[in-house]
């Protein structure tokens, strides 16, 4: 059988780090939790995980390295391993006949890092159609480019458009730092550990589809002030009269604005054009 060299295609890195394994699963607080790994590679995580919670199904696309997995770890009775592509599966479906394994509510995984932003999409949802069943929390090893933009604070340089979208969902925070040299191959990139807690949103948008524009549109040019980034659909003056009103400096650029502030300028405009 082929042996475990890691394919570029799949951006496959494997772990090596001990300290890193323990700070993952110990940010997981497993006891007694279902959980969903997704990519699971040559099971480093995996074995950890099936130590510590009532059930782990994991989804690996690569055929060789699950036929692998199997092998070693698959007469573990709290061991589901899926073949596939994880962005393409229908989980609750794929779990049907699984009833130990149904309704994960965690998730814990060292993702590959070229489809980082679809699966955080797809484990949270949007601002307009999150997640329906949200879990308890997700942790996840992700390049430290990303994590920064997903815990970083209002007016700071990395909180972007993504930051509104998975703050407005989640709460995010930095576990820790992984160098590269912890990884076989080392990536070109450093990483880091993060944990998102959906969570309900007290006042959520009136219209979440118009603050999921509003967000795109106000990051579209970083360095702009957000009313030039707006200009096309609310004049000047509205505008600078909206956020005077919510006590916001007019010359803000978009990541000036807290999660709660987007929120608060997309229900006034909205009601500015009911006028
Ligand atoms: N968890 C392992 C491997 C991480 S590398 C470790 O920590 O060492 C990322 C893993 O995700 C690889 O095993 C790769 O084959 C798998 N993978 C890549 N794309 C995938 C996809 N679309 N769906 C499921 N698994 C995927």
């Amino acid at each position: 059988m082929r042996s475990t060299k890691p394919r570029k295609q799949f951006a496959q890195h494997w772990l090596k780090s001990e300290k890193a394994l323990d700070r993952i699963v110990k940010a997981a607080e497993l006891s007694g939790d279902r959980v969903l790994e997704i990519g699971p590679g040559t099971g480093i995580l995996t074995r950890r995980l099936l130590a510590d919670a009532e059930a782990v199904v994991a989804v690996e696309i690569d055929r060789d390295l699950c036929l692998q997995l199997a092998k070693q770890l698959g007469k573990k009775d709290n061991f589901l391993l899926l073949q596939g592509d994880f962005l393409e599966m229908d989980l609750e479906a794929q779990l049907t006949t699984f009833e130990r394994f149904q309704n994960p509510n965690k998730v814990v995984a060292n993702i590959p890092y070229n489809i980082t932003g679809p699966i955080v999409q797809k484990l949270l949802g949007t601002i307009s159609q999150p997640a329906v069943k949200p879990f308890d929390s997700i942790v996840l090893l992700v390049q430290k480019e990303v994590a920064d933009r997903l815990y970083a604070k209002p007016g700071s340089r990395a909180f972007g458009a993504l930051s509104v979208r998975v703050q407005y969902l989640a709460e995010c925070e930095l576990i820790c730092d992984v160098p590269a040299k912890d990884f076989y191959p080392p990536p070109k990139v450093d990483s880091a550990v993060v944990r998102l807690r959906p969570r309900l949103i007290e006042n959520p948008a009136a219209n979440p589809k118009h603050l999921e524009n509003l967000v795109k549109l106000g990051f579209s040019s970083k360095r702009k002030m957000l009313r030039n980034n707006l200009k096309g659909v609310v004049d000047v003056e509205t505008l600078v009269q909206v956020l005077e009103n919510l006590q916001i400096n007019p010359q803000s650029r978009a990541e000036d604005l807290s999660v709660e502030q987007w929120i608060n300028l997309s229900n006034n405009l909205l009601e500015e054009n009911r006028l």
